[in-house]
């Protein structure tokens, strides 16, 4: 059997084991998505959205793309997150970088890979704006910990700043973002401080959350 055979095979061993358990799920998939949740995050195999949070499909609308970066002039983020603002009505953004982020490494090295560096030079931006916090923390890879963690409190930032979440605010709708960061190593995500449910928490959350990343690399923390 080739890999694609075995795949397709794969696929038709879970649909029939879901349809198993639950014989109306397809039916009930396919007639509603009311996901509450959108979840961006790195498009790292290894940080699936729906497993590690334990929901099923249809409970959350994902985004992914490398070293979950939240770009201004990016089209196609803006997209989902209008979408899944203004017509799914999601209540929570969850911004979830990892520890480990090999778009996060190069962009802190400065590693050539290829066209992929103008996307992470979006990273290598936040490097230099939190150069002076980086210079502190002489281990490399606990450099890089921090680094994944500040990648997803900005992101989370940029994210409360578009003007589809600030509309969404201005209404009265319940909208909140959340930056969070994963550990590859157990399996569980922590949370960053960075959670903004109105446009005046935005300044007093991204301050904490940074200022929290400063103690963790002073004390050498190994997190991550
Ligand atoms: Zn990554």
């Amino acid at each position: 059997m080739t890999d694609i055979e075995s795949l397709l095979q794969r696929n038709r061993d879970w649909a029939e084991r879901v349809r198993r358990d639950d014989p109306d799920f397809f039916h009930r998939l396919e007639n509603q998505q009311t996901p509450k949740y959108l979840w961006i995050g790195c498009s790292d195999s290894r940080v699936p959205a729906n497993q590690i949070l334990g929901l099923d499909p249809g409970e959350v609308f994902v985004h992914r793309n490398i070293a979950n970066v939240l770009s201004h002039g990016d089209l196609n983020a803006l997209s989902v997150i209008q979408f899944a603002v203004d017509v799914l009505k999601v209540e929570h953004i969850l911004l979830v970088g990892h520890y480990g982020c090999g778009g996060v490494h190069a962009a802190m090295t400065g590693a050539r890979v290829g066209l992929v560096d103008n996307w992470l030079r979006h990273v290598g931006d936040i490097a230099y704006k939190h150069a002076e916090l980086l210079a502190s923390i002489d281990d490399v890879g606990l450099r890089h910990a921090r680094l994944c963690e500040l990648n997803a409190v900005e992101q989370a930032l940029n994210i409360c700043k578009t003007t589809v979440v600030r509309d969404a605010w201005s209404r009265g709708q319940p909208l909140a973002i959340h930056g969070w960061v994963y550990a590859l190593g157990d399996g569980q995500v922590r949370e960053l401080g960075m959670d903004v449910a109105k446009y005046e928490d935005i300044g007093p959350a991204y301050a904490s959350a940074v200022a929290d990343i400063a103690r963790v690399a002073a004390q050498g923390r190994r997190d991550g």
